[in-house]
């Protein structure tokens, strides 16, 4: 016991040191000790000393090796009995500023994010000037937040005049890309001609419309958001939806896509995947997004909730058929086992189009469907290895199949000499266990096992620290209860 407690005394000062150089900007970073998983697959090595200079990777050695450099005046970082990987992207964000009528101030999602190893967010619609903004903000280092790639969404059907008049004007405003959602084939042609014009890739939340995967295909989409296009290009006819359903109804809605996968023909189903795969269309699943449809009461009863959840989510979150992804009023146990079933067969999608070569990214859609911004992207890991992929692959998913699909690819992603000093410091080994990655009060662990946590997320090379970022959010959400008290999931 006694050694223990020594132990864990020595850990505490030894953290508290650290702690000061949250937020602070340095010309040069040495962060020593580090088991490095570089991003690309290949298993951790290491302890390495990661020199960083100006926000980049500027050399990486054998602790041993860079002796000279650790007896400098160079700001150090100790990673010692943790791991470090490359900074996380997340690949379906939407930045958030009120939920239900409830103002949500940010930082309180720049911090979730970084707070969970994301680095960089790809925005598939929000406010776009405000995004743009902050993006800018974001990289100069005058907000603390993930460095912001902007897709405006463009949802529905529109006349070719009116398309060209928005992207002309998204381009103007300096948007990276596009996000199209629930368009009919016309619009979505249309649209994605445009898009090649003025050089914006597209992300596509396909919907259950006329068009499908296979015209992502033609068209050369960048990502498939979610899944609906896939199983819905590889069906016999359409799906058999009963006489009643109306798809504005949005319990119809998520209760018959459960039903979908099952009647996907595996034949056509592997032409499609070999279509996405040829014509390089990536794969964004955000299997989080739909956990509560196989799961609610998991859903609903996240640990996390407790402390960080703000008041207008857990408003938006109450079953309503006002609020988008909000339809649990009259989810049956009958839904769920479809739900289950279908995920099985939507993770063998999944490792079939990994198989043939094709890109997996990843991304979480949080602010829906019960789903807390970081907390779902860290369960979206999970969900990856529970499809059938390794998780030095999950992770590589998440930052360089990620980055690639950015644009990025030589840039982010990777924990490699000239790449941006995007990292994860995390006291535990991921490749063991996924949920090392939950702060370390989420998990229920005593003593000699308390170990886990995010503890650094280094972006541009200057660290943040995690446990501050999520004190912070706590207090934000507690003054935020005070005038909007609401308990309907919390106590
Ligand atoms: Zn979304």
């Amino acid at each position: 016991m006694k050694t223990i407690a020594y132990f864990l005394l020595f850990i505490s000062t030894h953290l508290a040191a650290q702690t000061s150089l949250h937020n602070q900007k340095k010309d040069e970073l040495l962060v020593t000790n580090a088991m490095v998983v570089v991003g690309v697959g290949t298993p951790a090595e290491g302890p390495y000393d990661i020199h960083i200079k100006d926000g980049m990777i500027h050399a990486m050695s054998a602790a041993s090796v860079d002796a000279k450099l650790r007896g400098t005046d160079i700001q150090q970082l100790d990673a010692k009995g943790g791991y470090v990987l490359p900074g996380f992207i997340n690949m379906h964000a939407h930045t958030m500023y009120s939920r239900a009528g409830i103002d949500m101030a940010q930082p309180y999602q720049h911090y979730l994010w970084l707070a969970s190893g994301i680095t960089t967010v790809r925005d598939l619609g929000s406010d776009t000037k405000v995004t743009l903004k902050e993006k800018q903000q974001s990289a100069k280092h005058e907000i603390i937040a993930p460095r912001m790639f902007v897709y405006p969404g463009i949802w529905g059907n529109h006349s070719e005049q009116a398309l060209k008049q928005k992207i002309a004007e998204f381009k103007k405003q300096g948007a990276d890309g596009l996000k199209f959602g629930m368009m009919d084939r016309q619009t979505f042609v249309a649209a994605s001609k445009l898009a090649k014009e003025y050089k914006l890739p597209v992300a596509n939340h396909v919907g259950v419309e006329d068009m499908n995967a296979w015209d992502n295909i033609k068209a050369g989409t960048a990502t498939i958001e979610h899944w609906y296009g896939v199983p819905d290009a590889a069906l016999k006819g359409v799906q058999n939806f009963p006489p009643e359903m109306n798809y504005s109804n949005e319990l119809h809605r998520f209760r018959y896509a459960g039903r979908l996968w099952r009647e996907a023909d595996s034949d056509k189903l592997d032409q499609v995947l070999e279509g996405m795969v040829k014509s390089g269309v990536a794969w964004d699943p955000t299997l989080v997004i739909y956990e509560a449809s196989r799961d609610l009461q998991r859903a609903i009863s996240s640990p996390w909730f407790k402390d960080y959840l703000h008041p207008g989510l857990e408003k938006f979150f109450q079953p309503s058929a006002d609020s988008h992804g909000s339809f649990f009023w009259g989810w049956t146990s009958t839904d769920e086992v479809f739900w289950k079933n279908n995920y099985q067969i939507w993770f063998k999608a999944l490792r079939d189009f990994a198989d043939k070569g094709g890109i997996i990214t990843t991304g979480e859609d949080g602010g829906y469907i019960y789903q807390l911004y970081g907390f779902g992207y860290l369960r979206e890991l999970q969900l990856q290895q529970e499809a059938g992929f390794h998780p030095l692959e999950v992770l590589k998913h998440a930052t360089v199949n990620s980055a690639q699909v950015l644009g990025q690819g030589d840039k982010l992603g990777q924990i490699r000499i000239g790449y941006v000093a995007d990292l994860v410091i995390v006291n535990g080994n991921p490749m063991a266990d996924l949920s090392v990655l939950w702060p370390r009060n989420i998990k229920p662990l005593t003593g000699e096992e308390s170990t886990g946590g995010i503890q650094w997320t280094i972006k541009d090379g200057i660290p943040y620290h995690a446990p501050t970022m999520l004190k912070a959010v706590r207090e934000m959400v507690k003054v935020s209860r005070k005038g909007n008290p609401i308990n309907y999931l919390v106590d």
